[in-house]
């Protein structure tokens, strides 16, 4: 089963498709593997039927749908022999399937959208759990084959095995057939999905999907109604087999397989799913702009030139701007110093210092100093801006110990995903920081006092306890299982 090396997400991606009834497809060179990923999977599925065919131009509908039944035209009638075809098997893995031709899209798009198939005059529902996609190359530009793509809700791109050791693996290490240890019913995946109906999504949630939306919006890139409300469901699947009561932020991650439509855009959102999840749906970004904007305006506001020479007294060095004080303040607290007026050097300490430029600049009639209106409009920015990142640096770190643990507990996600969420939100933290440093840089040129608001943590409520409910271990120990499996962790 080494074939399967590398490819954590995609197995992870494959079986929760299959749990929640999506497709899913495969771009990518042939050769990764990815019929014997949808055979094993559909083995360990009690009873599961699997059909695979390799698509060409010249393919007919009776080689996808079965031939026709001699015996029903005798009878004036036009009827296929399904069985052992696409219409009665539960995983199927159709390759190069945008060579299918028009004879055959019809059909196939019906079974992919509805799970029917017109067989005559009869309409039937096919058992159909999932169709795996495969392709060499991006579908073409034209109406039905992008109708086509438009159904997979899954998407993966396929590249050959990276790493030297998993190569060498591959090639000279046996490791005998598949035989699924633990089988999935049938009736246990509907049950699953049937529950997962009525799991809510944490608000946080909400948040980052609307926030996702919209910046998708920004970028051009547009997600239809329907395939966000089946994105909400197949996110719901995903917690329940986890054994979670809601929708946590973590299994939103997952979206970054199934929102890019050309491969191009796949790193982009992948980067922005990941910001939003970490970030809870706030914007660091923006925090960063309003406070530089915030110290931008305290220089200008201020003047920036200094009327007279001002030397730190305790290390020799010179200012010529007020910005310049005021940085050297931040990291050398208790320096004094020097300033030179009519001849004669007087040491100040920092705070005093401020006052005196502030009555030079007014003496010489330089209107340098805010009046304390604007101190006060300027007093009141800083603060309210100061609280708002402290809140969310407050959050950042109550939610470390949590996230975490989220990201133990989804099952959904490769370990790749979960290490880079936590860096990511480690460095997130960092950024916050220094945002808090720059406002106080703010704070101290503008002569104000830092008054430091602790923040209650109102985000470090107990997520809820984690209840596997009885019916459910059963797809929970089916996805460890057949997924340590096939990724051979
Ligand atoms: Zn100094």
């Amino acid at each position: 089963m080494s074939y399967f090396k590398e490819r954590e997400a995609e197995i992870n991606g494959s079986l929760l498709a299959v749990l929640s009834g999506e497709n899913i497809i495969f771009l990518g060179p042939p050769g990764t593997a990815k019929t014997q990923l949808a055979k094993n999977i559909c083995q360990s599925i009690e009873g599961g039927k699997f059909f695979n065919y390799l698509l060409t131009s010249f393919s007919t509908p009776e080689e996808i749908f079965g031939p026709l039944s001699l015996k029903a035209l005798e009878e004036d009638e036009f009827r296929r022999k399904i069985e052992g075809c696409l219409p009665t098997s539960h995983i199927a893995l159709l390759d190069e399937i945008f060579k299918a031709s028009s004879a055959i899209l019809n059909s196939l798009l019906t079974i992919l959208n509805e799970r029917k198939y017109h067989n005559g005059k009869e309409i039937i529902d096919v058992p159909l759990f999932s169709v795996f996609g495969a392709s060499n190359e991006f579908p073409e530009e034209d109406d039905s084959l992008e109708a086509l793509y438009d159904r997979f809700l899954f998407r993966y791109r396929l590249t050959y095995i990276q790493d030297d050791e998993n190569f060498r693996n591959l090639l000279f290490r046996d490791h005998g057939d598949f035989k699924p240890s633990v089988n999935i019913q049938i009736s246990a995946i509907y049950e699953l999905r049937e529950c997962a109906k009525n799991l809510n999504v944490d608000p946080d949630v909400e948040l980052i999907i609307l926030e996702l939306r919209k910046s998708l919006q920004l970028q051009e890139i547009e997600i239809s109604d329907r395939r966000w409300k089946k994105i909400i469901q197949v996110l719901k699947v995903a917690a329940c087999s986890s054994g979670c009561m809601a929708v946590d932020r973590t299994i939103v991650l997952l979206l970054q397989h199934m929102l890019w439509n050309l491969p191009e855009e796949r790193e982009n959102i992948r980067k922005i799913v990941f910001e939003l999840v970490v970030s809870g749906g706030i914007s660091t970004e923006k925090l960063r702009q309003e406070a530089e904007d915030l110290h931008a305006a305290a220089i200008i506001a201020l003047k920036n030139d200094l009327p007279v020479k001002v030397i730190c007294d305790s290390c020799g060095e010179e200012f010529l701007l007020r910005q310049g004080i005021e940085t050297h303040h931040l990291s050398h607290k208790n320096h004094s110093y020097t300033l030179k007026k009519d001849g004669v050097s007087k040491i100040y300490p920092y705070d005093n210092l401020v006052k005196e430029i502030d009555s030079i600049n007014e003496t010489m009639g330089k209107k340098s100093t805010l009046t304390s209106a604007q101190k006060e409009v300027f007093e009141k920015e800083i603060e309210s801006l100061g609280n708002r990142i402290r809140r969310v640096k407050c959050r950042f770190e109550d939610e470390r110990d949590l996230l975490r643990s989220l990201i133990e507990t989804n099952i959904w996600l490769s370990t790749l995903d979960g290490k880079e969420a936590l860096m990511l939100h480690d460095s997130k933290s960092i950024e916050l920081v220094e945002l808090e440093t720059i406002i106080s840089k703010a704070q101290s040129m503008l002569g104000l006092e830092s008054r430091q608001v602790k923040p209650k943590p109102q985000f470090a409520e107990e997520k809820a306890k984690i209840i596997v409910p009885d019916s459910f271990s059963s797809v929970n120990s089916f996805m460890k299982e057949i997924g340590s499996r096939l990724r051979l962790k």
